[in-house]
Protein backbone atom coordinates (compact mmCIF):
# COMPACT_ATOMS: atom_id res chain seq x y z
CA UNK A 1 0.00 0.00 0.00
CA UNK A 2 1.61 3.32 -0.58
CA UNK A 3 1.15 5.74 2.31
CA UNK A 4 -0.38 9.14 0.74
CA UNK A 5 0.76 12.44 2.35
CA UNK A 6 -1.52 14.74 0.25
CA UNK A 7 -4.63 14.96 1.82
CA UNK A 8 -2.68 15.73 5.18
CA UNK A 9 -0.05 17.32 3.68
CA UNK A 10 -0.60 21.59 3.31
CA UNK A 11 1.62 23.12 1.17
CA UNK A 12 2.52 26.23 3.26
CA UNK A 13 2.68 29.85 1.37
CA UNK A 14 6.56 30.88 1.76
CA UNK A 15 8.10 28.09 1.08
CA UNK A 16 7.47 26.62 4.87
CA UNK A 17 7.52 22.93 5.15
CA UNK A 18 4.59 21.18 4.74
CA UNK A 19 2.78 19.83 7.47
CA UNK A 20 2.37 15.81 8.22
CA UNK A 21 -0.24 15.31 10.75
CA UNK A 22 1.63 12.48 12.53
CA UNK A 23 -1.56 12.31 15.08
CA UNK A 24 -3.17 10.74 12.14
CA UNK A 25 -3.31 6.92 12.87
CA UNK A 26 -2.76 6.77 9.06
CA UNK A 27 0.13 8.48 9.11
CA UNK A 28 2.07 6.96 12.23
CA UNK A 29 5.67 6.51 11.76
CA UNK A 30 7.63 3.58 13.17
CA UNK A 31 11.50 3.63 14.88
CA UNK A 32 12.79 3.40 11.94
CA UNK A 33 11.43 6.38 10.35
CA UNK A 34 9.00 4.47 7.86
CA UNK A 35 5.21 4.12 7.99
CA UNK A 36 4.43 2.25 11.03
CA UNK A 37 3.58 -1.28 10.36
CA UNK A 38 2.37 -4.77 12.71
CA UNK A 39 4.52 -7.53 13.99
CA UNK A 40 5.57 -10.24 11.81
CA UNK A 41 5.55 -14.20 13.36
CA UNK A 42 9.22 -15.07 13.59
CA UNK A 43 8.76 -17.73 10.44
CA UNK A 44 7.76 -14.73 8.29
CA UNK A 45 10.79 -12.60 9.07
CA UNK A 46 12.73 -12.99 5.96
CA UNK A 47 9.63 -12.67 4.08
CA UNK A 48 10.37 -9.61 1.68
CA UNK A 49 8.21 -6.83 2.23
CA UNK A 50 6.78 -6.36 -1.42
CA UNK A 51 5.29 -9.96 -1.12
CA UNK A 52 4.09 -9.38 2.81
CA UNK A 53 2.39 -6.53 1.29
CA UNK A 54 0.95 -8.04 -1.81
CA UNK A 55 -2.65 -9.09 -0.55
CA UNK A 56 -2.52 -12.61 -3.20
CA UNK A 57 0.81 -13.47 -1.03
CA UNK A 58 -1.34 -13.02 2.04
CA UNK A 59 -4.44 -15.23 0.82
CA UNK A 60 -2.10 -17.88 -0.60
CA UNK A 61 0.03 -18.25 2.48
CA UNK A 62 -3.00 -18.62 4.87
CA UNK A 63 -2.64 -21.37 7.79
CA UNK A 64 -4.83 -23.84 8.56
CA UNK A 65 -3.18 -27.35 9.72
CA UNK A 66 -2.19 -27.93 13.57
CA UNK A 67 1.45 -28.27 11.95
CA UNK A 68 1.51 -24.80 10.61
CA UNK A 69 -0.47 -22.99 13.29
CA UNK A 70 2.02 -24.68 15.91
CA UNK A 71 4.96 -23.36 14.77
CA UNK A 72 3.86 -20.20 14.87
CA UNK A 73 1.74 -20.17 18.73
CA UNK A 74 1.96 -22.67 22.14
CA UNK A 75 -0.88 -24.30 21.21
CA UNK A 76 -3.12 -25.32 23.99
CA UNK A 77 -4.80 -28.97 24.63
CA UNK A 78 -8.70 -27.49 23.68
CA UNK A 79 -7.01 -26.03 20.57
CA UNK A 80 -5.15 -28.88 19.36
CA UNK A 81 -8.64 -30.77 20.05
CA UNK A 82 -10.32 -27.82 17.73
CA UNK A 83 -7.73 -27.96 15.70
CA UNK A 84 -7.83 -31.96 15.09
CA UNK A 85 -11.50 -31.94 14.99
CA UNK A 86 -12.91 -33.56 11.64
CA UNK A 87 -15.76 -31.72 10.76
CA UNK A 88 -15.20 -28.40 11.92
CA UNK A 89 -15.81 -25.24 10.39
CA UNK A 90 -13.08 -23.67 7.97
CA UNK A 91 -9.77 -22.89 9.25
CA UNK A 92 -7.55 -20.15 7.39
CA UNK A 93 -5.86 -17.26 8.70
CA UNK A 94 -3.91 -14.69 6.93
CA UNK A 95 -0.36 -14.70 7.82
CA UNK A 96 -0.57 -11.09 8.76
CA UNK A 97 -3.55 -11.52 11.21
CA UNK A 98 -2.31 -14.34 12.96
CA UNK A 99 0.80 -12.67 13.16
CA UNK A 100 -0.56 -10.02 15.68
CA UNK A 101 -1.76 -12.69 18.19
CA UNK A 102 0.98 -12.81 20.99
CA UNK A 103 2.17 -16.51 20.77
CA UNK A 104 2.01 -17.61 24.47
CA UNK A 105 -1.09 -15.76 25.39
CA UNK A 106 -3.55 -18.85 24.88
CA UNK A 107 -6.67 -15.84 26.06
CA UNK A 108 -5.17 -13.51 23.32
CA UNK A 109 -8.62 -11.61 22.06
CA UNK A 110 -7.07 -12.18 18.40
CA UNK A 111 -6.62 -16.15 18.79
CA UNK A 112 -9.92 -16.80 20.68
CA UNK A 113 -11.20 -14.78 17.46
CA UNK A 114 -9.67 -17.54 15.09
CA UNK A 115 -8.13 -20.54 16.81
CA UNK A 116 -10.24 -23.35 16.77
CA UNK A 117 -10.76 -25.15 20.25
CA UNK A 118 -12.74 -28.31 21.67
CA UNK A 119 -15.25 -26.22 23.35
CA UNK A 120 -16.91 -25.37 20.02
CA UNK A 121 -17.85 -28.64 19.21
CA UNK A 122 -20.68 -28.67 21.98
CA UNK A 123 -24.15 -28.00 21.86
CA UNK A 124 -26.39 -25.85 23.80
CA UNK A 125 -29.99 -24.75 24.36
CA UNK A 126 -31.55 -22.94 21.74
CA UNK A 127 -28.57 -23.52 19.01
CA UNK A 128 -28.99 -23.56 15.62
CA UNK A 129 -27.70 -24.06 12.00
CA UNK A 130 -29.30 -21.38 11.07
CA UNK A 131 -30.50 -19.20 14.01
CA UNK A 132 -31.43 -16.03 11.95
CA UNK A 133 -33.92 -18.30 9.61
CA UNK A 134 -31.91 -16.66 6.41
CA UNK A 135 -32.42 -19.70 3.98
CA UNK A 136 -36.35 -19.62 4.25
CA UNK A 137 -36.12 -15.76 3.64
CA UNK A 138 -33.87 -16.55 0.15
CA UNK A 139 -36.04 -15.89 -2.52
CA UNK A 140 -33.31 -16.53 -4.73
CA UNK A 141 -29.91 -18.23 -3.50
CA UNK A 142 -27.69 -15.80 -1.58
CA UNK A 143 -30.47 -13.16 -1.54
CA UNK A 144 -31.62 -12.78 2.11
CA UNK A 145 -35.15 -10.35 1.66
CA UNK A 146 -36.31 -9.65 5.06
CA UNK A 147 -37.01 -6.17 5.31
CA UNK A 148 -39.38 -4.18 3.02
CA UNK A 149 -37.17 -1.72 1.45
CA UNK A 150 -34.07 -3.56 1.83
CA UNK A 151 -31.51 -7.21 0.91
CA UNK A 152 -28.62 -8.80 2.05
CA UNK A 153 -26.75 -10.21 -1.16
CA UNK A 154 -24.59 -12.88 -0.53
CA UNK A 155 -21.80 -12.76 -3.23
CA UNK A 156 -19.12 -15.58 -2.01
CA UNK A 157 -18.95 -18.00 0.78
CA UNK A 158 -14.80 -17.10 0.98
CA UNK A 159 -13.39 -14.75 3.82
CA UNK A 160 -10.14 -13.51 4.41
CA UNK A 161 -9.87 -15.12 7.25
CA UNK A 162 -12.28 -17.29 9.55
CA UNK A 163 -14.04 -16.33 12.61
CA UNK A 164 -14.92 -18.94 14.85
CA UNK A 165 -18.61 -17.58 16.25
CA UNK A 166 -19.41 -17.13 12.36
CA UNK A 167 -23.26 -16.92 11.96
CA UNK A 168 -23.28 -18.23 8.43
CA UNK A 169 -20.94 -21.06 9.53
CA UNK A 170 -23.24 -22.96 7.79
CA UNK A 171 -22.25 -22.11 4.30
CA UNK A 172 -19.11 -20.03 4.88
CA UNK A 173 -15.58 -21.33 3.54
CA UNK A 174 -17.45 -24.18 1.76
CA UNK A 175 -16.12 -24.03 -1.55
CA UNK A 176 -18.81 -26.23 -2.84
CA UNK A 177 -21.60 -23.69 -1.50
CA UNK A 178 -19.94 -20.50 -3.31
CA UNK A 179 -21.56 -17.97 -5.26
CA UNK A 180 -20.64 -16.92 -8.81
CA UNK A 181 -22.04 -14.99 -11.86
CA UNK A 182 -25.11 -17.29 -12.15
CA UNK A 183 -26.08 -16.61 -9.24
CA UNK A 184 -25.16 -13.43 -9.18
CA UNK A 185 -27.48 -12.65 -11.98
CA UNK A 186 -30.02 -14.45 -10.77
CA UNK A 187 -29.89 -12.12 -7.28
CA UNK A 188 -29.60 -8.63 -9.72
CA UNK A 189 -32.80 -10.05 -11.44
CA UNK A 190 -34.58 -10.29 -8.28
CA UNK A 191 -33.44 -6.97 -7.45
CA UNK A 192 -34.28 -5.58 -10.80
CA UNK A 193 -38.28 -7.01 -10.60
CA UNK A 194 -38.59 -5.43 -6.69
CA UNK A 195 -39.02 -1.73 -6.94
CA UNK A 196 -39.23 -2.07 -3.06
CA UNK A 197 -35.75 -2.38 -2.47
CA UNK A 198 -33.78 0.48 -1.99
CA UNK A 199 -30.39 -0.49 -0.33
CA UNK A 200 -28.51 -3.28 -1.06
CA UNK A 201 -26.59 -5.13 1.28
CA UNK A 202 -23.57 -7.02 0.23
CA UNK A 203 -21.62 -9.42 2.60
CA UNK A 204 -21.26 -12.96 2.13
CA UNK A 205 -18.76 -14.09 2.96
CA UNK A 206 -16.38 -11.32 2.07
CA UNK A 207 -17.33 -9.46 -1.00
CA UNK A 208 -14.13 -8.18 -0.85
CA UNK A 209 -12.15 -11.26 -1.39
CA UNK A 210 -13.86 -11.32 -4.52
CA UNK A 211 -11.63 -11.28 -8.17
CA UNK A 212 -11.51 -7.10 -8.85
CA UNK A 213 -13.09 -7.86 -11.99
CA UNK A 214 -16.23 -9.96 -10.71
CA UNK A 215 -16.57 -7.60 -7.85
CA UNK A 216 -16.94 -4.78 -10.25
CA UNK A 217 -19.73 -6.51 -12.05
CA UNK A 218 -21.98 -6.64 -9.20
CA UNK A 219 -21.15 -3.78 -8.41
CA UNK A 220 -22.21 -2.39 -12.26
CA UNK A 221 -25.19 -4.61 -12.21
CA UNK A 222 -26.67 -2.93 -8.96
CA UNK A 223 -26.03 0.78 -10.20
CA UNK A 224 -28.11 0.01 -13.54
CA UNK A 225 -30.66 -0.16 -11.18
CA UNK A 226 -32.20 2.64 -10.70
CA UNK A 227 -34.41 2.28 -8.19
CA UNK A 228 -31.32 0.63 -5.86
CA UNK A 229 -30.43 4.15 -3.83
CA UNK A 230 -27.15 3.06 -2.20
CA UNK A 231 -24.75 -0.10 -1.58
CA UNK A 232 -23.60 -1.31 1.12
CA UNK A 233 -20.65 -3.39 1.84
CA UNK A 234 -20.19 -5.47 4.98
CA UNK A 235 -16.16 -6.90 5.21
CA UNK A 236 -14.11 -8.20 7.43
CA UNK A 237 -11.43 -8.12 5.03
CA UNK A 238 -9.77 -4.27 5.78
CA UNK A 239 -8.68 -6.24 9.29
CA UNK A 240 -7.69 -9.59 8.25
CA UNK A 241 -6.06 -8.68 4.49
CA UNK A 242 -5.58 -4.50 4.68
CA UNK A 243 -3.06 -5.00 1.98
CA UNK A 244 -6.44 -5.61 0.18
CA UNK A 245 -7.59 -2.02 0.32
CA UNK A 246 -5.31 -0.22 -2.27
CA UNK A 247 -6.11 3.08 -3.87
CA UNK A 248 -7.01 1.54 -6.81
CA UNK A 249 -9.96 -0.47 -5.09
CA UNK A 250 -10.59 2.68 -3.57
CA UNK A 251 -10.92 4.37 -7.22
CA UNK A 252 -13.26 1.26 -7.88
CA UNK A 253 -15.91 2.11 -5.04
CA UNK A 254 -15.68 5.29 -5.87
CA UNK A 255 -17.10 5.22 -9.18
CA UNK A 256 -20.54 3.08 -7.66
CA UNK A 257 -21.73 5.84 -5.45
CA UNK A 258 -23.25 6.13 -2.52
CA UNK A 259 -21.37 2.71 -1.67
CA UNK A 260 -21.22 2.63 2.64
CA UNK A 261 -18.99 0.24 4.47
CA UNK A 262 -18.80 -1.58 7.71
CA UNK A 263 -15.90 -3.43 8.98
CA UNK A 264 -16.05 -5.65 11.84
CA UNK A 265 -13.56 -4.91 14.53
CA UNK A 266 -14.27 -6.69 17.87
CA UNK A 267 -11.03 -5.56 19.95
CA UNK A 268 -8.52 -2.89 20.21
CA UNK A 269 -5.65 -4.63 19.32
CA UNK A 270 -7.29 -5.35 15.79
CA UNK A 271 -6.41 -1.71 15.17
CA UNK A 272 -3.28 -1.51 13.70
CA UNK A 273 -1.57 1.00 11.69
CA UNK A 274 -2.22 -1.09 8.24
CA UNK A 275 -6.12 -1.30 9.37
CA UNK A 276 -5.71 2.60 9.83
CA UNK A 277 -3.81 2.88 6.05
CA UNK A 278 -7.18 1.08 4.88
CA UNK A 279 -9.39 2.55 6.14
CA UNK A 280 -8.02 6.27 5.11
CA UNK A 281 -8.07 4.94 1.88
CA UNK A 282 -11.80 4.04 1.82
CA UNK A 283 -12.59 7.72 3.75
CA UNK A 284 -10.55 9.24 1.03
CA UNK A 285 -12.74 7.78 -1.36
CA UNK A 286 -15.51 8.97 -0.27
CA UNK A 287 -17.17 5.86 1.61
CA UNK A 288 -18.49 6.18 5.22
CA UNK A 289 -17.08 3.46 7.20
CA UNK A 290 -19.24 2.12 10.14
CA UNK A 291 -17.96 -1.14 12.38
CA UNK A 292 -20.02 -4.00 13.39
CA UNK A 293 -18.86 -6.05 16.59
CA UNK A 294 -19.96 -8.93 18.33
CA UNK A 295 -20.37 -9.02 21.42
CA UNK A 296 -17.74 -12.22 23.25
CA UNK A 297 -17.57 -13.89 25.98
CA UNK A 298 -13.83 -13.83 26.44
CA UNK A 299 -12.30 -11.14 23.82
CA UNK A 300 -14.76 -8.13 24.79
CA UNK A 301 -17.05 -8.67 27.01
CA UNK A 302 -15.77 -5.83 28.83
CA UNK A 303 -16.53 -1.92 29.63
CA UNK A 304 -13.19 -0.61 29.34
CA UNK A 305 -12.25 -2.84 26.33
CA UNK A 306 -15.38 -1.43 24.19
CA UNK A 307 -14.57 2.01 25.45
CA UNK A 308 -11.23 1.52 24.15
CA UNK A 309 -12.54 -0.07 20.62
CA UNK A 310 -15.07 2.73 19.89
CA UNK A 311 -12.57 5.53 21.17
CA UNK A 312 -9.75 3.54 18.78
CA UNK A 313 -12.75 3.47 16.23
CA UNK A 314 -13.59 6.65 15.83
CA UNK A 315 -9.79 7.54 15.23
CA UNK A 316 -9.37 5.99 12.36
CA UNK A 317 -12.76 7.36 11.57
CA UNK A 318 -15.15 4.41 11.28
CA UNK A 319 -18.37 5.42 13.33
CA UNK A 320 -19.50 2.26 15.67
CA UNK A 321 -22.94 0.93 14.30
CA UNK A 322 -24.16 -1.94 15.73
CA UNK A 323 -22.51 -4.21 18.48
CA UNK A 324 -24.44 -7.50 18.52
CA UNK A 325 -25.23 -9.92 20.54
CA UNK A 326 -23.59 -13.23 20.11
CA UNK A 327 -25.99 -15.20 17.78
CA UNK A 328 -27.41 -19.17 18.73
CA UNK A 329 -25.12 -20.41 16.01
CA UNK A 330 -23.34 -23.97 16.62
CA UNK A 331 -19.94 -23.31 17.18
CA UNK A 332 -20.73 -20.36 19.30
CA UNK A 333 -21.60 -21.45 22.42
CA UNK A 334 -18.55 -20.75 24.61
CA UNK A 335 -18.53 -17.34 23.29
CA UNK A 336 -22.18 -15.93 24.02
CA UNK A 337 -22.78 -13.48 27.96
CA UNK A 338 -25.70 -12.81 28.97
CA UNK A 339 -27.47 -9.82 27.19
CA UNK A 340 -26.95 -7.67 30.51
CA UNK A 341 -23.46 -7.64 29.30
CA UNK A 342 -24.64 -6.14 26.69
CA UNK A 343 -26.79 -3.17 28.45
CA UNK A 344 -23.67 -2.75 30.72
CA UNK A 345 -21.53 -1.65 28.32
CA UNK A 346 -24.19 0.40 26.68
CA UNK A 347 -24.39 2.28 29.85
CA UNK A 348 -20.47 2.23 30.42
CA UNK A 349 -20.23 4.08 26.76
CA UNK A 350 -23.17 6.44 26.53
CA UNK A 351 -22.26 9.93 28.33
CA UNK A 352 -19.22 8.48 29.23
CA UNK A 353 -17.60 9.13 25.73
CA UNK A 354 -18.55 10.72 22.41
CA UNK A 355 -22.22 9.90 20.78
CA UNK A 356 -20.11 9.53 17.65
CA UNK A 357 -18.82 6.43 19.48
CA UNK A 358 -21.40 4.70 21.09
CA UNK A 359 -23.17 2.10 18.67
CA UNK A 360 -26.32 0.20 18.64
CA UNK A 361 -26.84 -3.24 21.36
CA UNK A 362 -28.27 -5.27 18.56
CA UNK A 363 -30.16 -8.67 19.37
CA UNK A 364 -30.55 -10.40 15.90
CA UNK A 365 -33.96 -12.03 16.66
CA UNK A 366 -33.38 -15.88 16.31
CA UNK A 367 -35.75 -17.21 14.34
CA UNK A 368 -35.54 -14.17 11.83
CA UNK A 369 -37.21 -11.16 13.34
CA UNK A 370 -34.70 -8.93 12.16
CA UNK A 371 -32.65 -6.69 14.36
CA UNK A 372 -33.71 -5.29 17.71
CA UNK A 373 -32.31 -2.88 19.55
CA UNK A 374 -32.08 -3.59 23.13
CA UNK A 375 -33.99 -0.75 24.44
CA UNK A 376 -37.16 -1.12 26.56
CA UNK A 377 -39.71 -0.49 23.95
CA UNK A 378 -38.01 -3.72 22.59
CA UNK A 379 -37.19 -5.53 25.39
CA UNK A 380 -40.58 -6.74 26.94
CA UNK A 381 -39.52 -9.33 29.62
CA UNK A 382 -36.54 -10.83 31.01
CA UNK A 383 -36.33 -13.82 33.05
CA UNK A 384 -32.64 -15.19 34.64
CA UNK A 385 -32.87 -17.96 31.44
CA UNK A 386 -34.75 -15.72 28.45
CA UNK A 387 -35.49 -12.35 27.30
CA UNK A 388 -38.58 -11.90 25.23
CA UNK A 389 -38.23 -9.36 22.42
CA UNK A 390 -40.40 -7.21 20.34
CA UNK A 391 -39.26 -6.56 17.05
CA UNK A 392 -40.21 -3.16 14.28
CA UNK A 393 -43.51 -5.01 12.82
CA UNK A 394 -44.77 -6.16 16.57
CA UNK A 395 -43.22 -9.68 16.05
CA UNK A 396 -42.46 -11.21 19.89
CA UNK A 397 -39.51 -13.80 19.76
CA UNK A 398 -37.38 -14.99 22.51
CA UNK A 399 -33.45 -15.17 22.95
CA UNK A 400 -32.14 -18.27 25.12
CA UNK A 401 -29.55 -16.75 27.71
CA UNK A 402 -26.06 -19.29 28.01
CA UNK A 403 -26.52 -21.11 30.89
CA UNK A 404 -22.78 -21.41 31.63
CA UNK A 405 -21.35 -17.74 31.40
CA UNK A 406 -17.58 -17.70 33.02
CA UNK A 407 -17.41 -13.83 33.96
CA UNK A 408 -15.23 -11.93 32.90
CA UNK A 409 -11.98 -11.96 34.65
CA UNK A 410 -11.29 -8.21 35.58
CA UNK A 411 -8.23 -9.09 37.68
CA UNK A 412 -6.34 -10.53 34.57
CA UNK A 413 -7.88 -7.70 32.18
CA UNK A 414 -5.16 -5.02 30.94
CA UNK A 415 -8.18 -2.23 30.70
CA UNK A 416 -9.79 -2.90 33.66
CA UNK A 417 -6.43 -3.10 35.85
CA UNK A 418 -5.78 0.60 33.63
CA UNK A 419 -9.22 2.06 32.68
CA UNK A 420 -8.85 4.79 31.22
CA UNK A 421 -9.83 7.41 33.74
CA UNK A 422 -13.09 10.00 33.80
CA UNK A 423 -12.37 12.24 36.60
CA UNK A 424 -15.41 12.63 38.53
CA UNK A 425 -17.87 10.25 36.60
CA UNK A 426 -16.58 6.79 37.28
CA UNK A 427 -20.32 6.46 38.40
CA UNK A 428 -22.08 3.64 36.17
CA UNK A 429 -18.54 1.34 36.06
CA UNK A 430 -17.58 1.67 39.49
CA UNK A 431 -20.93 0.44 40.52
CA UNK A 432 -20.64 -2.69 38.61
CA UNK A 433 -17.22 -3.15 39.52
CA UNK A 434 -18.24 -3.28 43.57
CA UNK A 435 -15.80 -0.05 44.14
CA UNK A 436 -19.39 1.75 45.17
CA UNK A 437 -21.98 1.41 46.20
CA UNK A 438 -23.66 4.78 45.44
CA UNK A 439 -23.59 7.80 42.70
CA UNK A 440 -23.09 10.86 43.51
CA UNK A 441 -23.00 13.12 40.29
CA UNK A 442 -20.17 15.73 40.26
CA UNK A 443 -21.31 19.09 42.29
CA UNK A 444 -23.60 17.25 44.02
CA UNK A 445 -23.06 17.22 47.92
CA UNK A 446 -24.40 14.89 50.48
CA UNK A 447 -25.87 17.46 53.70
CA UNK A 448 -27.36 15.00 56.01
CA UNK A 449 -29.01 18.04 57.06
CA UNK A 450 -32.25 16.61 57.93
CA UNK A 451 -31.01 12.74 58.13
CA UNK A 452 -30.05 10.57 55.32
CA UNK A 453 -33.34 11.18 53.34
CA UNK A 454 -32.05 14.65 52.16
CA UNK A 455 -28.60 13.38 51.05
CA UNK A 456 -27.45 13.81 47.21
CA UNK A 457 -29.08 17.54 47.62
CA UNK A 458 -27.28 20.32 45.22
CA UNK A 459 -26.00 22.65 47.48
CA UNK A 460 -24.85 25.04 44.55
CA UNK A 461 -28.46 26.36 42.70
CA UNK A 462 -26.34 27.96 39.96
CA UNK A 463 -25.97 24.03 38.93
CA UNK A 464 -29.49 22.93 40.07
CA UNK A 465 -31.28 22.27 36.64
CA UNK A 466 -34.73 22.25 38.04
CA UNK A 467 -37.70 20.03 36.63
CA UNK A 468 -40.27 23.05 35.03
CA UNK A 469 -40.12 23.69 31.19
CA UNK A 470 -39.94 26.86 29.27
CA UNK A 471 -40.50 30.53 29.16
CA UNK A 472 -43.83 33.05 30.41
CA UNK A 473 -44.94 34.09 27.00
CA UNK A 474 -43.43 37.21 26.23
CA UNK A 475 -40.36 36.90 27.75
CA UNK A 476 -38.57 34.78 25.22
CA UNK A 477 -34.92 36.14 24.13
CA UNK A 478 -34.71 38.00 27.70
CA UNK A 479 -32.37 36.26 30.31
CA UNK A 480 -33.94 34.15 32.48
CA UNK A 481 -34.15 34.55 36.12
CA UNK A 482 -32.15 31.92 37.98
CA UNK A 483 -33.74 30.18 40.67
CA UNK A 484 -33.14 31.14 44.13
CA UNK A 485 -33.00 29.30 47.32
CA UNK A 486 -35.50 30.91 49.19
CA UNK A 487 -37.03 31.36 52.92
CA UNK A 488 -37.85 28.80 55.38
CA UNK A 489 -34.31 28.03 56.59
CA UNK A 490 -35.08 25.43 59.04
CA UNK A 491 -31.99 24.45 59.07
CA UNK A 492 -29.22 26.89 58.41
CA UNK A 493 -28.62 24.91 55.23
CA UNK A 494 -28.62 26.89 52.03
CA UNK A 495 -31.16 24.94 50.18
CA UNK A 496 -33.50 24.59 53.17
CA UNK A 497 -36.93 25.36 52.84
CA UNK A 498 -38.12 22.18 50.91
CA UNK A 499 -39.45 18.98 52.90
CA UNK A 500 -38.44 15.28 52.36
CA UNK A 501 -38.88 14.39 48.82
CA UNK A 502 -39.61 17.64 47.79
CA UNK A 503 -37.56 19.96 45.06
CA UNK A 504 -37.72 23.46 44.73
CA UNK A 505 -39.93 25.00 42.71
CA UNK A 506 -39.82 28.36 41.18
CA UNK A 507 -42.46 30.56 42.54
CA UNK A 508 -45.97 31.01 40.36
CA UNK A 509 -45.60 32.93 37.74
CA UNK A 510 -41.62 32.77 37.33
CA UNK A 511 -40.41 30.84 34.21
CA UNK A 512 -37.30 28.82 34.80
CA UNK A 513 -33.96 28.52 33.97
CA UNK A 514 -30.65 27.22 34.22
CA UNK A 515 -27.44 29.08 35.58
CA UNK A 516 -26.45 30.00 31.81
CA UNK A 517 -30.54 31.30 31.15
CA UNK A 518 -30.85 28.57 28.62
CA UNK A 519 -34.53 27.53 28.15
CA UNK A 520 -34.82 23.78 29.12
C1 LIG B 1 -28.49 -6.92 8.82
C2 LIG B 1 -29.39 -7.10 7.74
C3 LIG B 1 -29.82 -6.00 6.98
C4 LIG B 1 -29.42 -4.57 7.28
O1 LIG B 1 -29.96 -4.14 8.49
P1 LIG B 1 -29.72 -2.63 8.98
O2 LIG B 1 -30.30 -2.60 10.36
O3 LIG B 1 -30.38 -1.75 8.01
O4 LIG B 1 -28.23 -2.42 9.01
C5 LIG B 1 -30.68 -6.25 5.93
N1 LIG B 1 -31.10 -7.50 5.66
C6 LIG B 1 -30.71 -8.57 6.38
C7 LIG B 1 -31.23 -9.91 6.03
C8 LIG B 1 -29.83 -8.41 7.45
O5 LIG B 1 -29.44 -9.47 8.15
S1 LIG C 1 -15.71 -12.44 8.12
FE1 LIG C 1 -17.91 -12.46 8.52
S2 LIG C 1 -18.71 -14.02 7.11
FE2 LIG C 1 -16.49 -14.33 7.24
S3 LIG C 1 -16.19 -15.86 8.85
FE3 LIG C 1 -16.04 -13.83 9.83
S4 LIG C 1 -18.13 -13.42 10.56
FE4 LIG C 1 -18.29 -15.08 9.03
Amino acid sequence: MTVQEHSSAVAGSAGEPAFVNRRDPARRLGPDGKPAVSRRAAIWADVPDEKWNDWRWQLSNRVNELSEIEAILNLTDDEREGLSAPDKFRVDVTPYFISLVDPDDPDDPIRRQIIPTGRELRSFTGMMEDSLAEDRHSPVPGLVHRYPDRVLMLITTQCASYCRYCTRSRIVGDPSQNFNRKEHEAQLDYIRRTPQIRDVLISGGDGLTLAPKLLESVLRGLREIPHVEIIRIGSRVPVFLPQRIDDELGEMLAKYHPVWLNIHVNHPNEITPELARACDVLARAGVPLGNQSVLLAGVNDCVHIQRDLVQRLVEIRVRPYYIYQCDLVEGAGHFRTPVGKGLEIMEGLRGHTSGYAVPQFIVDAPGGGGKIPVMPNYLVSYSDHKIVLRNYEGYITTYEEPTAYTPHDRASCRWCQNPRPEPGQEGITGLLDGKRMWIEPAGFVETHARGNEEAHRLQDPSKWVPYGVGALEGQAGQPLPVLQATTGDRNGDALAGYGPGEEPRPADGLPTATANHELL
